[in-house]
């Protein structure tokens, strides 16, 4: 094909990742984006082989540059553990990237999955994707516990930094062993949660549920609920009122039921807890691991777009060994889509907004056709199913450019 490559001004941070996703990485590329765009990016390469050779230090640099331009992209990643440390024969045992990158962006995920009409929730009213958001710091994650061994008191103390004792409370005068358990949050990490969640309210012009148990926990999650508010009425309640979107705030428990009842279509902000446990049943609600985007925005407005699958390890052996695979790289793809998109519209490159749009919608056509990954295949309504084709990644991706190419023509 013969046109003009669609120009970008400032670059992308690009971060590479381990195993099947890395293959599919190279491959989208290749077939989906340079072809098309006169891509820029900034490389960083997280894979953990290149982590290892350079201590770590190419995260930081990524998540340092992901601060300086704006925008990146990131390939999924191992996280080692004792098995990787033999099998990639690290020195240390290196923290989780999204970790170390969330750390440095102080940032909050949002994880939406991709609908395709042949797929139907399993929450049959659920018509549009549900957005969750996790607040992911502290809360029973940094908590501090032990068992209770015997008859006693416990107590919550504070020391104030001077040294004076400020609160003691007791906790519970135990008759019999027991549980105890005493967890913490902090005001500035629940405002950048929410300073995150509001901004991509507004960036996708979509609703923003928060919920807590405010009514039995009057201090610890009322602090979040107020918080929230205060944030709301100062920062945002305009652009809000002036976009049509609202921000909703309901205990947890009446959240769950209109979740349920709903069409879906929102944001739904959660707890640290909440979110980890509502995102697996919502994403498992929907359809696939495979078919769920995951964005990483910070509170000043830096945003990291990623699958939120790993890297599809069992695959990747077999990839290994010379047998075909299936993996799907939807997800992958609109990580790339997401980029592309919120940085042409950073840098008003209409035409690369365009082409995100026309590349996502050759995806969701590529499945609408039937032409679909393995992992889909048995998901589909059975209405459809004598018209779906399960393709290996190659052909799936083939499939996606010949739609894509139509469409650019
Ligand atoms: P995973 O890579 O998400 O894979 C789990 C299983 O889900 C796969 O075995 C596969 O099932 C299915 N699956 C996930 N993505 C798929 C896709 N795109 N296409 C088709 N099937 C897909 O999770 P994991 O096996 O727990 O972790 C593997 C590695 O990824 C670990 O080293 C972990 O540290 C890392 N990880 C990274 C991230 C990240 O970078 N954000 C997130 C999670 C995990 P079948 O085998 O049944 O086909
Ligand atoms: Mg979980």
């Amino acid at each position: 094909m013969n046109m003009e490559k669609i120009k970008m001004t400032t670059p992308l941070v690009e971060m590479d990742g381990d195993e099947m996703t890395r293959i599919l990485w190279q491959i989208i590329k290749e077939e989906l984006l340079l072809p098309f765009v006169d891509l820029k990016t900034e490389y960083y390469d997280l894979g953990l082989v290149k982590r290892e050779e350079t201590k770590d230090q190419i995260t930081i640099d990524a998540a340092n540059a992901n601060k300086k331009y704006g925008v990146a992209v990131k390939c999924a990643t191992i996280t080692p553990n004792r098995q990787r440390v033999e099998e990639y024969n690290l020195s240390e045992m290196w923290k989780s990237p999204n970790g170390t990158i969330r750390a440095i962006l102080d940032g909050t995920v949002f994880r939406a999955p991709i609908l395709i009409d042949s797929i139907r929730p399993v929450v049959r009213n659920w018509k549009k994707p549900i957005t969750i958001a996790r607040h992911a710091y502290g809360d029973v994650y940094k908590c501090t516990e032990y068992r209770v061994p015997s008859e006693g008191k416990a107590e919550l103390v504070f020391t104030d930094a001077e040294g004076n004792e400020t609160f003691r409370k007791t906790v519970y005068d135990f008759e019999c062993p027991g549980v105890l358990q005493g967890s913490y949050n902090k005001d500035s990490s629940i405002r950048s949660f929410a300073h995150s969640c509001f901004q991509y309210a507004i960036d996708t012009k979509q609703e923003l549920w928060f919920s807590t148990k405010d009514t039995i926990s009057k201090q610890y999650d009322q602090t979040f609920k107020l918080i929230f508010q205060e944030i709301y009425d100062e920062c945002y309640k305009e652009k809000f009122e002036e976009l049509g979107i609202r921000y909703f705030y309901t205990l947890i428990d009446d959240a769950v039921a209109r979740v349920i009842r709903s069409e879906g279509g929102f944001i739904w902000a959660c707890k640290n807890y909440d979110g980890d446990v509502m995102s697996d049943m919502v994403s498992t609600a929907f359809g696939s691991l495979a078919m769920m985007t995951s964005v990483l925005v910070s509170p000043d407005g830096n945003y990291e777009y990623e699958a939120a699958h790993g890297t599809v390890t069992q695959h990747y052996y077999r990839y290994l060994r010379g047998e075909e695979t299936s993996t799907n790289p939807m997800a992958t793809i609109f990580a790339w889509t997401g980029a592309l998109r919120k940085r042409g519209e950073l840098d008003n490159l209409p035409d690369l907004v365009s082409f995100a749009d026309k590349l996502e919608a050759a995806c969701i056509k590529t499945l609408d056709d039937g032409i679909m990954t393995k992992d889909l295949t048995g998901l589909v309504i059975p209405e459809e199913k004598a018209n779906v084709k399960a393709v290996n990644s190659k052909e799936f991706i083939a499939a996606i450019r010949e739609r894509l190419e139509a469409s650019l023509a």
